[in-house]
Parts: structure tokens; C-alpha cells; sequence
């Protein structure tokens, strides 16, 4: 569906001058220095939900940590959880997890050099796969993330929809078709780099571009026409009541998330969706005594929190809570805790619970 004439003559600009652009403009990065697998790995994950300069302390904090894949397989869940936190995405977390450990056990701690045993790791699909092995193993192989779309679409002025399976699979054709053999970690860099820092979203700088010579876009008059988008669909939202359960010690309780459900094992202020009919007060004595096991009264209002995760927005207005009767139990909940409100953070949370945790900790400091 691409004329072959634009192919080839783009391929060439992508040769001639998007690979020396890069040579010259690319930013230092602390994953583009000793780069090993493992280090292009953990990199890849974090970029894949997050900016490079918020990524960066993420990943020098993650490497001081676990400064190799064997350390990183020897720790325990609840560690490379707390390194990942704020991240999101946990998931990602407990598969790389896993992976460092079949790798250590499977592979003798050497990261396997071929895309087919790579992609077979948990956590690792397309995208990551053809990531590490282009970067970490010069495989031939084009990766294909946001960026790259939005330059592909810009280039050859790509008139689908570029969230349906079919445009995604066109362009990846189109970038194992530019793909610059023999130097294919250059040229998805190169790709990468060009998208996040000149063929922006809203102002790409087609001034400062190594190809508008190659690109349809541009002589459109018209880039940003490009990627063409459908709506997103509109995601649901949710309302959840939570505790902040308190015993005579001053100590609070928070609850561990089942290890197989979303954001699992992660740790959290107990509570739940609010059901229909259902004041947040009842939602939260309904949901501790269904987690926990506990018989509550619910008191203060501490704070409502407003979130977005990918697939759904949340708003979670959390009260004080004292047990009335009743021992905690892991009914619904993997492990609970009573904790000082000084050591809440030596534990791993999602976004929402740190907003609880910060509320608790300026109160504490008020009073
Ligand atoms: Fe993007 Fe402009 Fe370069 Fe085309 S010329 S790739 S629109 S920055």
C-alpha cells in the first residue's frame, strides 16, 4: 500500500541523515552508557510508561539497588515492588521479577541472545523484545512504540486509523522496511529519539528535522493531521471508600492486595467500590468486614483522592474507621499490618494510598 519509490527514498534519508542527526543530537541518557541487557531491559519497561527525565531517578535508584540481574532475581517481591513505586504498571514489576529468576535459573544468569527465547520471558512482548535485542544484541529487529508511529504516519502521510490492529501491523512493516541493517539499535534510537524530541505531538519542529525532504506531512503543509486517531472510548468511572483504621497504639491498619489481582501485592488502606444504594460509609464497613473480617465504625473524612489508570478513573473519599469487634483476618487480602505512621513507607503502594500516607504524615506533623 506504500508506493516503493517513497520506501526506498526514505530509507536513504534515514541513512544519510537521520543517522548522523542522531550521532550529533542524542541525548545522554544513564541506560546509553555501559549498556548491558539487563540495563537496557529495566530502561525499556520504565520508558514504556514514562517520560525520560521522570524515568531517569527511577532507574539510577533502581540500578543502586539492584545493580544486576542476579540481585534483582535474589530479592523479594515487596523490594522490586517498592523500587517500582509510582511507576505504575505493577504488574511489569512482578513478571521482571519473575523473569530474573527463570533467566538466573534457565539461562545461567545470562540474558537469553535471541528474539525468540527473549520474547518467551514473562512481561516481554513485541515491543520490549525487539528493543533489547536491537539495542542490547544488534538484532534486526524494529521496534515500535508511540514515537515511531507518529513519525512512520508523518513520513508516509498514513491515512488509517493508527489504533486498529491493521494500521499497527502496516507500520511495522514499514519499520522493518526502513530498518537499517546491521545497525538496527541506531536506527530504532534514532527513530525514538526524532519523535520525542522534534516531530512533537502538537508543534513537531520540521525546521530543526534531518528529513522533511522525505516526509509526506510536511509537504502536506498539514503533520499534525497525522497520526490520524479515532476517539478513545469513554472509560468508566468508579467511586471506592477507604479506611484509615486506627487502634488505641495510634497504629493504623493496611491491608496487602492479593498477588494475581490488579495492583497486586501492593499494600493499601483497606476498602472498595461503593455499590449501589450504598453511602461510602457503609461501602467501607461492608468491604472491612468482607477483606478483613472486622466489625467497624466509621469516623473523620480524611481526604478524597482523584486518580486515572489506564482503563478506568477513580475517586476514593477516605474516613477514619475504628474496629468495633472482631480480630483482622486475610479473608480478601494477601497480609495485614498494624503500622506506626512513621514507618507506613517502608512498604510498597499504589499512587492513591501514597496521597493517604502524605495526608497522615502532614497531620502528624500539625498536631
Ligand atoms: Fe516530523 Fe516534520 Fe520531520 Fe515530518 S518533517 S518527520 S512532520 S518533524
Amino acid at each position: 500500500m506504500f508506493e516503493q519509490k517513497h520506501i526506498k527514498k526514505t530509507r536513504r534519508a534515514v541513512r544519510h541523515k537521520l543517522l548522523p542527526w542522531f550521532t550529533a543530537n542524542k541525548r545522554s541518557m544513564p541506560w546509553r552508557s555501559n549498556r548491558t541487557p539487563y540495563r537496557v531491559w529495566i530502561s525499556e519497561l520504565m520508558l514504556q510508561q514514562t517520560r525520560v527525565d521522570q524515568a531517569t531517578p527511577y532507574f539510577q535508584r533502581f540500578m543502586k539497588r539492584f545493580p544486576s540481574l542476579k540481585s534483582l532475581a535474589a530479592a523479594s517481591q515487596t523490594d522490586v515492588l517498592k523500587m517500582w513505586e509510582g511507576l505504575g504498571y505493577y504488574s511489569r514489576a512482578r513478571n521482571l521479577h519473575k523473569a530474573a529468576q527463570i533467566i538466573t535459573t534457565d539461562h545461567k544468569g545470562r540474558f537469553p541472545a535471541t528474539a525468540e527465547a527473549i520474547i518467551k520471558l514473562p512481561g516481554i512482548g513485541p515491543y520490549t523484545a525487539a528493543a533489547i535485542g536491537s539495542l542490547a544484541f544488534n538484532l534486526d529487529l524494529a521496534v515500535l512504540d508511540g514515537n515511531v508511529i507518529r513519525v512512520l504516519s508523518r513520513l508516509f502521510a498514513y491515512s488509517r486509523d493508527t489504533r486498529s490492529t491493521a494500521a499497527k501491523k502496516g507500520l511495522q512493516q514499514l519499520a522493518d522496511d526502513l530498518l537499517v541493517q546491521g545497525d538496527a539499535g541506531n536506527f530504532n534510537e534514532a527513530m525514538m529519539e526524532l519523535g520525542a524530541t522534534v516531530c512533537l505531538p502538537q508543534n513537531p519542529n520540521c525546521a530543526a528535522c534531518p528529513m522533511p525532504t522525505a516526509c509526506l506531512g510536511f509537504q502536506s503543509g498539514r503533520p499534525t493531521d497525522y497520526p490520524i486517531k479515532a476517539p478513545k472510548k469513554k472509560v468508566p468511572h468508579i467511586v471506592v471508600g477507604a479506611a484509615v483504621v486506627t487502634n488505641r497504639k495510634g497504629e493504623v491498619l493496611i491491608a496487602q492486595r492479593p498477588v494475581n489481582g490488579m495492583l497486586g501485592g501492593l499494600w493499601e488502606f483497606p476498602g472498595g467500590k461503593q455499590e449501589t444504594g450504598e453511602t461510602i460509609q457503609e461501602c467501607i464497613v461492608r468491604e472491612l468486614k468482607e477483606e478483613l473480617g472486622i466489625n467497624t465504625e466509621t469516623g473523620e473524612f480524611l481526604i478524597t483522592i482523584h486518580h486515572a489508570y489506564s482503563h478506568f478513573t477513580m475517586e476514593m473519599h477516605t474516613y477514619f474507621s475504628k474496629i468495633k469487634s472482631g480480630r483482622p483476618r486475610t479473608i480478601h487480602c494477601q497480609d495485614y499490618r498494624w503500622m506506626k505512621i512513621s514507618e507506613l513507607r517502608e512498604f510498597p503502594y499504589s499512587k492513591a494510598d501514597l496521597y493517604i500516607i502524605d495526608e497522615l504524615e502532614k497531620l502528624r506533623r500539625e498536631s
